[in-house]
């Protein structure tokens, strides 16, 4: 018998099959996880603690699958340019001069935003990595992590001390946090590093048992290369070079063809969707509808705070089922229970996580919506509303593992303040720096 208990009581319940149902949730602080879900769960319990969901939504802790946490440091810098352009004139010299104390706290910046939208797991590429891990394990919430590597405008030793840098990472931060952050090796896309040093991430990604995460067919621009120069698509070039697998989550999945689908669907690779990123750069739209009827699994991310620019999941909700309705000339395309499964259970499976269901057995991970303000009356079917209506500041409490991260809006494990001022004074030297 668990003697760590924390009820999250009466509220409703957002349940695996994606209803409603009235319900509290008893959770094991000590284990992480749901002890049991329903009416009169701590009858003969005697919780150790409460935490009160009257008139809200308990709802699975959403999954930001694919993000670059510390660019929150760049959002707003530069904007309204397509990918090519907005990476080598911006973003790409912005990152040279970050330091190791700036991602720490642009990661912590991004953290605290994401606890306070109700995520409590993403998936994240970028360099620094020890870093995030520290503001991982301070914030509390979960994470699959790793190093991304570019190989393009590098020597051969360059370029191969970055792949190795990959594996070194995942190998040693993986179970950090008490096993929170998981990690993967990251070469950065199918176009940016080059064909045997993807066959090296591949075969490192298999030696230490994680898997590989990669941008792929984002842009034109990333395709057409790939299938002038090979006479394939990325997708098959892919799979040529082994990166497909169960485990291996690929971001954005824009420009597919049918071959592709079907391959991905095939190997069980998984696509994380970032509407938002690839409306504001003008990438295209996914076609997730033809993903999801292929039985691909999708999942959602904000991609980074500088193509987005928040990292607001209950944004990408509604960006993935207004975009999945237009992408598909269909109304009915990409409906509302879809959307949250992507943000929920389809984040978690993307990133090989636990999470992403509320029901016993499961991780505590979980948020509570408050369903009060008027932008949510009246209630006619709390499904649409995550999907359509509710926002991140809707979010009263995050849990995660058990733990609470916020309570009634206030972020327990880190202090908001500080982080915001110290990421305002990073993000004006960066800037001051870089030009
Ligand atoms: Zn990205």
């Amino acid at each position: 018998m668990a003697t760590n208990t924390l009820l999250v009581a009466d509220g409703r319940v957002l349940t695996p099959r994606v209803d409603v149902v009235d319900a509290d949730v008893l959770l094991d602080r000590d284990a992480g996880t749901i002890l049991a879900v329903g009416k009169d769960v701590a009858t003969g319990a005697d919780p150790d603690a409460r935490l009160d969901a009257s008139g809200g939504l308990v709802i699975p802790g959403l999954v930001n699958a694919h993000t670059h946490v510390a660019m929150t440091l760049l959002r707003g810098y530069a904007d309204d340019k397509p990918l090519d352009a907005w990476l080598q004139e911006d973003i790409w010299p912005a990152e040279a001069e970050l330091t190791a104390a700036d991602v720490r706290a642009g990661a912590e910046l991004g953290i605290v935003e994401m606890i306070r939208s109700g995520t409590t797991a993403f998936g994240d590429m970028y360099f620094h990595v020890p870093e995030v891990v520290e503001a991982i394990e301070a914030a509390g919430l979960r994470a699959r992590v790793g190093h991304g590597v570019v190989t393009v405008g590098k020597d051969e030793a360059a370029a191969r001390a970055d792949v190795r840098e990959s594996i070194e990472v995942a190998l040693e931060y993986d179970g950090a946090a008490d096993g929170r952050v998981r990690t993967a090796v990251m070469p950065h896309s199918l176009t940016t590093v080059r064909e045997s040093l993807l066959r090296e991430a591949v075969d490192g990604a298999r030696d230490a048992g994680v898997p590989i995460h990669t941008h792929a067919n984002e842009t034109r621009d990333e395709v057409d290369p790939i299938v002038d120069e090979r006479g394939e698509r990325p997708v098959e070039y892919a799979d040529d070079v082994g990166l497909l697998a169960e485990s291996t989550f690929l971001a954005h999945g824009v420009h597919l063809d049918e071959r592709e689908i079907d391959l991905l669907a095939a190997r069980d690779t998984t696509v994380v969707h970032c509407p938002a990123s690839n409306m504001k750069l003008a990438s295209g739209i996914a076609p997730v509808q033809r993903l999801h009827d292929a039985g691909v699994t999708v999942a959602l991310g904000t991609d980074g705070a500088a193509s987005n620019n928040d990292l607001d999941l209950f944004d990408e909700l509604r960006d993935a089922a207004m975009l999945g309705k237009l992408g598909a000339d269909d109304a009915a395309a990409v409906p509302a229970a879809a959307a949250v499964r992507m943000a929920t259970s389809g984040g978690a499976d993307a990133l090989s996580l636990p999470g992403g269901r509320i029901e016993a057995g499961a991780a505590a991970d979980l948020a509570v919506v408050d369903l009060d303000a008027p932008h949510l009356a009246p209630a006619h079917d709390l499904v649409s509303h995550l999907a359509y209506a509710v926002r991140g500041s809707d979010v009263r409490h995050t849990v995660c593992d058990g733990r609470v991260l916020m309570r009634d809006r206030e972020v327990l494990t880190l202090d908001t303040e500080r982080v915001v001022e110290t990421a305002r004074k990073r993000a004006v030297d960066l800037a001051a720096r870089t030009e």
